[in-house]
């Protein structure tokens, strides 16, 4: 035991979009005994895990699927064509899409009625950018203000935002989108788990002496929230799981904050924090 005083965040773990999938998932398995998934339900190897006890198979292509399985889709939401194609095969769909990620859905395809032209700020590529992308015809998709740079003026267009997107970017991308384009509405789709989260982790950099961001490597919006960290407190740390803890970064420190990304098991963040707390200082 040593005298580190730990504040963990109060939006830690998943986010409902997550929690409900995984729920999903977990009772699909149970009730059905097989189930397909196309890719990862979150980019975490454990939970991942946990789902293939429960028979939960992670497909990449949907042609493989057997036809007498049934097929979850994910929280982040799936484009119009795999929809499309999963039914023209038949196949059973167990619907996991987060309602907030079908809000964006909505929203796009309502920028578009009113003819404009719809611009999604988020990343290229990332399934939930996909799925948004696949409900209007030719979206641009801008990642960042260089890309915003680059766009030709346009006369009429309508902004959504991936949900997970960081206010900094976001801000960023549209302080350029401004001056080219004269009739613009934006429909701020960053939901509301996202911005609660972002406000917690950014209070909790500034106070504490070291902050820990916990997630997986391979998860993007762990990334980004290690990386704001990092420019309110320097001494902050993204880790996996407590083996990833490392004693020089509490050296001189009192006070240590955490934080997880949306996809992080609450019991690895319990983990995390038992290792901190019990760190030999
Ligand atoms: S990040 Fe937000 S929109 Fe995305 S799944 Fe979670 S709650 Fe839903």
């Amino acid at each position: 035991m040593n005298s580190l005083s730990i504040t963990i965040a109060k939006d830690v773990g998943f986010c409902f979009g997550v929690r409900r999938a995984i729920d999903v998932a977990r009772k699909a398995g149970k009730q059905h005994g097989k189930v397909a998934m196309l890719g990862d339900i979150v980019h975490n190897e454990r939970v991942v895990n946990d789902l293939k006890i429960l028979g939960v198979t992670v497909f990449e292509d949907m042609e493989n699927i057997p036809a007498d399985m049934p097929v979850i889709f994910r929280s982040h939401g799936t484009t119009a064509e795999i929809w499309q194609q999963a039914r023209t095969r038949g196949l059973t769909i167990i619907d996991a899409t987060c309602p907030l990620v079908n809000e964006i859905h909505v929203a796009a395809r309502e920028l578009e009625a009113e003819g404009r032209q719809v611009i999604i700020i988020g990343d290229p590529g990332h399934d939930e950018v996909e799925g948004i992308a696949s409900q209007v015809s030719n979206p641009i998709i801008i990642a960042n203000q260089q890309d915003a740079g680059q766009l030709q003026k346009i006369r009429k267009a309508g902004i959504v935002i991936q949900s997970t997107q960081f206010r900094e970017n976001v801000n960023s991308i549209i302080s350029v989108l401004i001056s080219k384009i004269s009739d613009l509405r934006i429909i701020n789709t960053i939901c509301k788990p996202t911005r609660n989260r972002q406000s917690q982790l950014r209070e909790l950099a500034e106070k504490n002496d070291v902050m820990i961001i916990v997630g997986s490597f391979t998860s993007a919006n762990t990334k980004r929230l290690t990386a704001i960290a990092k420019t309110i407190n320097p001494n902050s740390h993204q880790v996996q799981g407590p083996e990833d803890i490392r004693l020089e970064w509490f050296r001189n420190a009192n006070l240590v904050g955490v934080s997880a990304g949306a996809s992080t098991p609450d019991e690895i963040v319990v983990e995390v924090t038992e290792k901190i707390g019990a760190l030999p200082l």
